[in-house]
C-alpha cells in the first residue's frame, strides 16, 4: 500500500493557517486588506479578549453576490487574480486565495455580505473549516466577517498566545497603520466598550498622522515632502526569451512620509512603518537604508521612527515571497536602498539645527583628551578650571561616546591599566567628599583620602532620586505634586491600550491622570521635580518602554521602569553649573545611597583614581 496520500482540504487549509495567522493581529489585517481591496470607504473593527474572544471587521464595500460568498471560502478562491501574468503586477493587497479559508479552519466565522445593487445579503457560516449554513440575510451593503475564538482547535496555537493586553496592542497597532496609509478611508477601533481609534476621512497624511497619533508624535517628525527618482531601464534577459522581453519603459518611484528629528531616539525598529504601494511591509534593506542615514545622528543602539511610503510600478515588486506578504522583493534593491537613505538624509539636513550638535572635528577633539594617558588628565582638570575651555562642548547625555571610550583611566596605556577606572565604592568609600568644581558643568571633580574622584552629576542625582523614588513607593504610594493647570497627553491607539494597565501603578507613583475622549488624558499631579513641559515626554518614555518590553513586564520591573524613567527626568542636567553647597550636598546624598556605583540604567556613576594610582602615575612608588 502506498504511504503517500493528498491532504484533505481541511487540513491543507489548516497548514496553511499555520503560515498565514500567527495571531487576532494577522487576522486583522486580511480582513482589513479584502475590506480596502473591495473599495471600502469605512471600515469597522470591533475586538473582544485581544481579538482572542471576537474580532469583527464591517466594510462598506463592493459586497459579494450569494455564490461568490460561498465560494470565497475555498481554497485558492480569489477575484484578484486572473492569469499568470497578473501575478507580475499585482495592484490589489491581496492575492493568494487562502486567507479567508485559512481563517475559518481554525475559528468559527459568520459572514454576512450584500453587493449594493442586490437585494438581500447572504450569510455564510463555518466553523473549524465546516460549512454549517448559507442563507439569505437582510443586510447593509458591504460585507461583515465576524471571527470567534481563534485557534479553538489548535490548542498548541493558542497556548501562544499573549495576554489581552499584548494581543489588542499588537491589533491596535496594525489598525493604526492602515488608518495612516489610507487617509480616505474611515476606521474606528473598539475593544469591548473602549473606543480604541476613531478617524473620520481626511485628504492628507499629516492630517491623518495628527489625527491618530497626536500632535506630540508630528512635533518629533520631519515631513520628507514628496521625493521622486526615475528607476533604472530593465535590461532584457536577451538569452532567456529574446522575443518576449520588449524593453520597458523606465518606472518612477516616490517617496513620501516622515522621519524622526535628529534627537529622537527609539529603542526598537518597531516605530519604523514602511508601506509599499500602501502595503505595509518588513523589509531589511529598507530598515538598514534607514538607520544608515542617521549613521552619524543617532548613537549605535538607538533606532529612528520613521513613516514611509514608497510608492512604484506594481511590476517593479513582487509581493509574492511571504504568505503573509509582509516581505518583498524590488527588482532594483541597490537603487531602492540609495533612494531611502537619500531622501531621509535630505529632509535630516533640513531638520538638522546644526549648532546643538559637535560636529565631527570637536568630537574627535573631544575623545582624545578623555583617552589621554592619566599624566595629562589633572592638566585638563585644571584646564577646565582655571579659564573657558577652548570650546564648550555641549553635549547630550545619551549623546556621550560608548562606555569605554568614557573611562580614560582604562585606557590601555601600561600604567592606565594598572589605574583603576570605573570603580564599584561602597557608599563608605565616598565617605567625606570635597568638591573641587566641574569639569565642563557636567562632572564634579572630587577628592577625599582615598583620591581623586569624578561623578557624573546627572546620574549620581538620578540614583539619588531613584532610591528616594523606590523606598516612598514600597512604603505605600509616592506623594505627587498638584499642577497649577492640568497638562493634556495625547496617546497614540497603543498607549491607550497600555494606559489603561498602567493606570493605577502610575497613580501610586505619584501621577493623577484622569482620562478625556479617546486620545486625550489630563494630567493634574505629577510626581516632584517634573516641569509639567516634561510630562508629555515622560510619559511617553513610560509607556514605550512598557510597550516595547510586549507589555509583559512584571509589578516589580514595571515599578523599576518607572522610578528610573521619573528620576532620570527630575535629575539635574548635564551642563549645569551648581553651586559648592548644591555638590557636597549631591555627594553626601549620593554616599547614603544603596548603590552609588551605577544609574538604574546601568551608567557608571562615578570615575576614581586612587591615590596609589596618582602616586604610580608620578613615580613616586
Ligand atoms: P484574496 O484576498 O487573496 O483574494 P481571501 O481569501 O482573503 O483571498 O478572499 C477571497 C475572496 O473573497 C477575495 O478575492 C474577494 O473576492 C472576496 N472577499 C473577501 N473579503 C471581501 C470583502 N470584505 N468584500 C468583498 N469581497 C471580499
Ligand atoms: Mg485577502
Amino acid at each position: 500500500m502506498s504511504a503517500i496520500r493528498i491532504l484533505p482540504d481541511n487540513l491543507v487549509n489548516k497548514i496553511a493557517a499555520g503560515e498565514v495567522i500567527e495571531r487576532p493581529a494577522s487576522v486583522v489585517k486580511e480582513l482589513l486588506e479584502n475590506s480596502i481591496d473591495a473599495g471600502a470607504h469605512r471600515l469597522r473593527v470591533e475586538v473582544e479578549a485581544g481579538g482572542k474572544r471576537l474580532m469583527r471587521v464591517s466594510d462598506d464595500g463592493c459586497g459579494m453576490s450569494h455564490d461568490d460568498a460561498v465560494l470565497a471560502f475555498e481554497r485558492h478562491a480569489t477575484s484578484k487574480l486572473r492569469t499568470p501574468e497578473d501575478l507580475l503586477a499585482i495592484a490589489t493587497l491581496g492575492f493568494r486565495g487562502e486567507a479567508l479559508p485559512s481563517i475559518a479552519s481554525v475559528s468559527r466565522v459568520v459572514l454576512e455580505t450584500r453587493p449594493a445593487e442586490a437585494k438581500v445579503g447572504t450569510r455564510v457560516e463555518i466553523h473549524g473549516g465546516k460549512m454549517l449554513a448559507v442563507k439569505e440575510v437582510g443586510c447593509a451593503p458591504g460585507t461583515q466577517v465576524e471571527v470567534r475564538t481563534l485557534f479553538t482547535n489548535v490548542p498548541a496555537r493558542r497556548k501562544f498566545l499573549r495576554s489581552d493586553t499584548t494581543e489588542l496592542g499588537h491589533v491596535a497597532s496594525l489598525v493604526t497603520h492602515y488608518a495612516l496609509a489610507h487617509p480616505e478611508i474611515s476606521f474606528a477601533l473598539q475593544s469591548g466598550t473602549h473606543t480604541i481609534l476613531e478617524a473620520a476621512p481626511v485628504v492628507s497624511l499629516p492630517e491623518r498622522l495628527y489625527q491618530v497619533l497626536g500632535r506630540a508624535l508630528l512635533d518629533e517628525l520631519v515631513d520628507i515632502g514628496q521625493v521622486r527618482a526615475t528607476l533604472p531601464a530593465t535590461t532584457p534577459d536577451t538569452w532567456f526569451a529574446p522575443e518576449a522581453m520588449e524593453p520597458e519603459p523606465p518606472g518612477e518611484i516616490l517617496a513620501r512620509g516622515f522621519v524622526s528629528r535628529p534627537e529622537v531616539q527609539k529603542a526598537s525598529s518597531n516605530t519604523i512603518y514602511i508601506f509599499v504601494n500602501r502595503r505595509l511591509v518588513r523589509d531589511r534593506i529598507l530598515l538598514n537604508a534607514l538607520r544608515e542615514a542617521y549613521r552619524h545622528v543617532l548613537p549605535g543602539r538607538a533606532y529612528p521612527m520613521a513613516l514611509l511610503f514608497l510608492e512604484l510600478p506594481a511590476r517593479e515588486v513582487d509581493v509574492n515571497v511571504h504568505p503573509q506578504k509582509i516581505e518583498v522583493r524590488f527588482r532594483h534593491q541597490g537603487f531602492i536602498y540609495d533612494f531611502v537613505q537619500q531622501a531621509a538624509r535630505q529632509a535630516l539636513a533640513a531638520a538638522r539645527p546644526l549648532a546643538r550638535f559637535p560636529t565631527a572635528q570637536p568630537e574627535r577633539a573631544r575623545t582624545a583628551a578623555w583617552a589621554a594617558p592619566p599624566a595629562s588628565v589633572p592638566q585638563a582638570v585644571r584646564l577646565e578650571s582655571e579659564a573657558p575651555p577652548v570650546e564648550a562642548f555641549e553635549l547630550e547625555p545619551a549623546r556621550l561616546p560608548p562606555r569605554a571610550q568614557r573611562l580614560p583611566f582604562s585606557a590601555p596605556a601600561p600604567v592606565a591599566a594598572s589605574a583603576a577606572a570605573a570603580v564599584l565604592p561602597t557608599a563608605a568609600e565616598l565617605a567625606g567628599l570635597k568638591p573641587l568644581g566641574q569639569v565642563s558643568n557636567s562632572f564634579i571633580v572630587a577628592v577625599n583620602e582615598s583620591g581623586l574622584w569624578l561623578v557624573d552629576q546627572h546620574v549620581a542625582h538620578e540614583r539619588v532620586l531613584f532610591e528616594g523614588h523606590r523606598r516612598a513607593r514600597q512604603a505605600g504610594a509616592v506623594e505627587g505634586q498638584r499642577l497649577l493647570t492640568p497638562v493634556l497627553v495625547e496617546l497614540s491607539p497603543q498607549q491607550r491600550v497600555v494606559w489603561e494597565q498602567l493606570q493605577e501603578e502610575l497613580e501610586a507613583n505619584g501621577f493623577e491622570l484622569d482620562s478625556i475622549g479617546a486620545r486625550t488624558v489630563a494630567v493634574k499631579a505629577a510626581p516632584a521635580g517634573i516641569a509639567a513641559s516634561g510630562i508629555e515626554r515622560l510619559l511617553g518614555e513610560i509607556f514605550d518602554t512598557v510597550e516595547k518590553e510586549a507589555r509583559q513586564v512584571s509589578l516589580q520591573a514595571l515599578q523599576h521602569q518607572i522610578a528610573a524613567t521619573v528620576s532620570c527626568h527630575a535629575a539635574i542636567k548635564v551642563n549645569m553649573p551648581l553651586t559648592p553647597d548644591k555638590m557636597q550636598w549631591l555627594l553626601g546624598e549620593l554616599g547614603k545611597t544603596e548603590n552609588p556605583a551605577t544609574c538604574p540604567h546601568g551608567r557608571p556613576i562615578v570615575l576614581h583614581y586612587s591615590l596609589r594610582d596618582i602616586q604610580r602615575a608620578f613615580q613616586r612608588i
